[in-house]
C-alpha cells in the first residue's frame, strides 16, 4: 500500500485526509463531493464507479478517479485497473476487519 499517513484537508482544513506520500493537496470527502457528482455517460465506467459511497469516504485516490472521470470525460486503462485494484484491496480488508479469521484447526 506505500506510505500512508493523515494529514489536513487544504481546503477546509478540518478533516483529516489520509494521504500517501507525493499527494500535495489532500481534499476531504466532504470538498469532493461537489466534483464527484454527475452523469455517466459510459456503461463501463459507470459500473466501475458504482461502489459503496463509504469507499469513496474511506480513500481518496479512489475519489480522486472519480473527479477525474468528471473532468476528462474519460479514464485511462491504468486509472481503471488502479481502481479496481484498490476497491478490492479495500473490500478484503473490510472482510478480515468484521469478520474475525476462521480458527484453522490442526490435526
Ligand atoms: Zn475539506
Amino acid at each position: 500500500m506505500g506510505i500512508r499517513f493523515k494529514q489536513k484537508c487544504s481546503k477546509c482544513k478540518q478533516n483529516y485526509v489520509t494521504v500517501s506520500r507525493g499527494q500535495r493537496f489532500p481534499l476531504c470527502y466532504d470538498c469532493q463531493k461537489p466534483e464527484m457528482q454527475g452523469e455517466i455517460k459510459d456503461p463501463k465506467i459507470k459500473k466501475l464507479l458504482d461502489i459503496p459511497e463509504e469507499f469513496y469516504k474511506k480513500n481518496s485516490f479512489l475519489r480522486n478517479i472519480k473527479v477525474s472521470y468528471f473532468r476528462y470525460g474519460s479514464l485511462t486503462d491504468k486509472q481503471i485497473e488502479a481502481f479496481k485494484k484498490t476497491v478490492k484491496k479495500l473490500k478484503e480488508g473490510d472482510s478480515k476487519d468484521n469478520q474475525p479469521p476462521e480458527p484453522v484447526e490442526q490435526l
